[in-house]
């Protein structure tokens, strides 16, 4: 199967009622449990790469890497995303890779550290969806600022700093015409995201309710989304690892976000926790062993069970059979024509 637009795996995602992860990626491995996961829980999947990532992996490994996901699995959809794109140039250069997806993160200058203006963030998002959507690649929006720092990107500091405001939410959704917005309710990158577990105070879930309410037609987008269990964090440290006590999003105020128009969910740490867990436990357990394998296989066995948990979790389980892809000049067409125009002043005509 070709990869399939985001824009299309979230309308759908919108009709059933469920949400759908994007998993970050950085290596095969990662891609193998996250195709792993969809297969057992037949879930379509998004599958996303950062600055970071591309850079690590190098475009080219990571692409075709992706590719082979695709053609390996036929009856799962895949969408392929740019995660925290800082410019105009770099969503440019995934779409030139073939990525369906991407997201211009313009609540942040270029830099990906310094909280830009309202009206950069409009000007540089507008002038990607234009781009984009002439390709039938979907572009997804962020408005108010995440906190926390990942793979060098972010404003850092509390997810309260800069709580997304609902009105600036709704005009912007009308000047860019983005299909997915990323909100800001306190949640942030990394692991250590909440010192207890979140209450009202410290994850928004009344503003991410409210914004849904002004804007019902618009995918909403969780960043900083793992959940952190203890249980994960406890093999780490069971293991040698060090990690201080820490709280992510707990999965029930994602399932309430999901009945309130998310639609995609960001995971990262969870992963990473799972990978680490599994291979610090092969080297506590048998030192003698030196072969990559004997602890790579594990690893991704243990991403796997995350992935394949998060997509049961976020309701995705089942549904990758539900559609046939649109080809990715067809959503072009649509855009052109105004049928895909997510501009939530004409989302009564859709
Ligand atoms: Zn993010």
């Amino acid at each position: 199967m070709p990869l399939v637009s985001m824009r299309q795996l979230l309308d759908e995602a919108a009709k059933g009622g469920y949400g759908v992860g994007a998993f970050n990626v950085n290596d095969m491995e990662q891609i193998q449990a996250i195709m792993i996961a969809a297969k057992q829980t037949k879930s379509p999947v998004i599958v996303q790469a950062s600055r970071g990532a591309r850079a690590f992996a190098e475009d080219l490994y990571l692409f075709r890497l992706i590719e082979a996901a695709a053609e390996l699995n036929p009856d799962i959809p895949i969408a392929m995303h740019q995660d925290h794109g800082n410019g105009f140039e770099t969503c440019k250069s995934a779409i030139a890779l073939g990525y369906t997806s991407v997201m211009m993160d313009g609540s942040l200058k270029e830099d990906g550290k310094t909280p830009s203006s309202f009206e950069e963030n409009v000007e540089v998002t507008r002038r990607v969806v234009d781009y984009a959507h002439e390709r039938g690649v979907t572009v997804e929006g962020e408005i108010g600022v995440l906190g926390g720092v990942e793979d060098g990107h972010g404003a850092g500091g509390s997810g309260l700093d800069h709580i997304t405001d609902p009105d600036q939410a709704v005009e912007f959704a009308e000047r860019t015409g983005v299909d997915a917005l990323a909100i800001a309710i306190g949640t942030s990158h990394g692991a250590y995201k909440f010192n207890k577990k979140p209450d009202g105070s410290v994850l928004k879930m009344d503003v991410l309710i409210k914004i849904h309410k002004m804007l019902p037609k618009t995918h909403l987008v969780m960043h900083g989304s793992s959940s952190v269990p203890k249980d994960l964090q406890d093999i780490v440290n069971q293991y040698g690892g060090k990690l201080n006590p820490t709280w992510g999003v707990p999965v029930e105020e994602i399932q309430l976000g999901i009945r309130n128009g998310v639609r995609k969910i960001n995971v990262d740490t969870d992963n990473r926790l799972a990978i680490t867990g599994a291979i610090r436990k092969v080297f506590a357990e048998h030192p003698e062993k030196f072969d990559p394998r004997d602890y790579m296989k594990p690893a991704r066995e243990a991403m796997a069970k995350v992935v394949a948990q998060r997509m049961t979790e976020f309701g995705q389980a089942g549904h990758a059979g539900d559609y046939k892809p649109i080809a990715i000049e067809e959503i072009a067409k649509g855009y052109a024509s105004g049928a895909l125009d997510p501009r939530p002043s004409l989302a009564g005509a859709r």
